[in-house]
């Protein structure tokens, strides 16, 4: 495609989160500027917590350098997990070597959001919430990077995967900055988790990931978990959000892409999302760019994805001993040291051998 032409590509992106400013950097790479619709009066969520990122999901690669080197995009986390604390019902296990890496979420300088809003030129449309089928009549190309289903839904093109409530909110006490912790018991998190990442040594973010259930049993589960712990620290701040994971297909309607959360980008097992957000926006962006088929682009990040929803559908229905065995199992030192500290993509491998792979895509395809 020639300059004359590209700059006479109009692109709307929707969103200014992470898929949509990783959008934006693609499509400037190319030489185009896309006008980028944030609801919000600038990037970034209104609360403040961090995200992990483990680096075994992205075996045999390191997730960053990954994205460094096929994305281009660079994104500095706020600290490595060089330790991870898993907690049960009735056991406790904790590895410890190169696990990942946390990263900070928000509004803050140097938070995601804002690391990705510095590397664009076009700047964003604040203070507007746009309505995708109608720029869609305005623009050469849009982009649904909202974080949200709904465009999905009206496309009839998400099937639902699991709908979680998060709370939480910042926790002040003594942390390691280098440690991940994760509790799962079934009384108060049901098939799902809670976790403590911290932001530095003296403030966490705790949260607590409660699937299938209201904001009012949300904040009941939470104050469960408070009882059940009996956590050390102080809380300082409260969130209750909606974090929803679902099956996309196609991820291109006409003129219309669908990436990051909106293109069912954020898997399924422990609901992380942030690097296929990264993954999606770019390509994208590098699909209207270039004129390549967006669905072909996606090959691998889609193939990443539908693996952890093996694992969802084998965890449902897990029950506290099922949690103790599995803690069990990955504590065996062999196992441990092979699940974590080696470059197997033991996930993959994991859900190849529960064999019910392409019968669950199947179903998720048709549904
Ligand atoms: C509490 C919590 C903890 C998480 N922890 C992790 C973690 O540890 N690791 C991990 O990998 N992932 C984590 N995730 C998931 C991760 O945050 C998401 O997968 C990721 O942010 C998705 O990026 P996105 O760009 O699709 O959506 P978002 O980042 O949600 O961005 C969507 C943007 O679109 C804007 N918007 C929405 N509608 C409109 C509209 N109509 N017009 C204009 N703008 C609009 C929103 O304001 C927002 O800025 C967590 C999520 C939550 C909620």
């Amino acid at each position: 495609m020639g300059g004359l032409e590209k700059k006479k590509l109009k692109v709307a992106v929707i969103g200014a989160g992470v898929a949509g400013l990783s959008c934006a950097v693609e499509l400037e790479r190319h030489g185009l500027s896309p006008v980028v619709f944030e609801q919000r009066p600038r990037p970034g969520e209104l609360f403040e917590h961090c995200a992990a990122v483990l680096r075994l999901y992205s075996r045999p690669y390191d997730p960053l350098a990954q994205l460094r080197e096929e994305f281009r995009l660079e994104l500095r986390p706020i600290s490595r997990i060089k330790k991870i604390t898993m907690k049960s019902f009735r056991k406790k296990v904790t590895v410890k070597g190169n696990l990942g890496y946390l990263f900070l979420r928000g509004q803050a300088r140097d938070s995601v959001e804002s690391q990705l809003f510095a590397k664009i030129k076009s700047g964003i449309t604040a203070d507007t919430r746009a309505d995708y089928l109608d720029l869609s009549k305005k623009f050469d190309y849009v982009v649904v990077a909202n974080g949200s289903y709904d465009a999905g839904r009206t496309e009839g093109i998400w099937s639902p995967v699991i709908r979680t409530k998060v709370v939480g909110g910042s926790v002040v006490g003594k942390f390691d900055p280098e440690e991940l912790v994760m509790w799962v018991d079934t009384r108060y998190s049901r098939t799902s988790y809670a976790y403590l990442a911290p932001f530095w040594e003296k403030r966490a973010f705790l949260g607590l990931v409660v699937p299938d259930s209201s904001v009012e049993e949300a904040r009941r589960h939470w104050k469960l978990f408070w009882e059940i712990e009996q956590h050390p620290f102080e809380q300082v701040s409260e969130v209750v959000v909606e974090h929803n994971a679902g099956f996309v297909y196609p991820h291109q309607v006409g003129n219309i892409l669908f990436a990051g959360v909106a293109g069912g980008f954020q898997e399924p097992f422990l609901g992380f999302g942030l690097i296929p957000a990264a993954k999606s926006g770019t390509l994208a962006g590098r699909a209207v760019a270039t004129g390549r088929r967006y669905e072909d682009l996606l090959a691998q990040l889609k193939k990443d994805t539908e693996h952890s929803l093996v694992f969802r559908e084998m965890i449902n229905k897990a029950k506290n001993d099922d949690y103790d065995m599995l803690l069990g199992i990955i504590s065996v030192p062999g196992l441990k040291q092979a699940i974590y500290n080696t470059n197997l993509d033991v996930l993959r491998i994991a859900a190849a051998a529960a064999g019910r792979l392409k019968g669950l895509i199947r179903r998720f395809k048709s549904g």
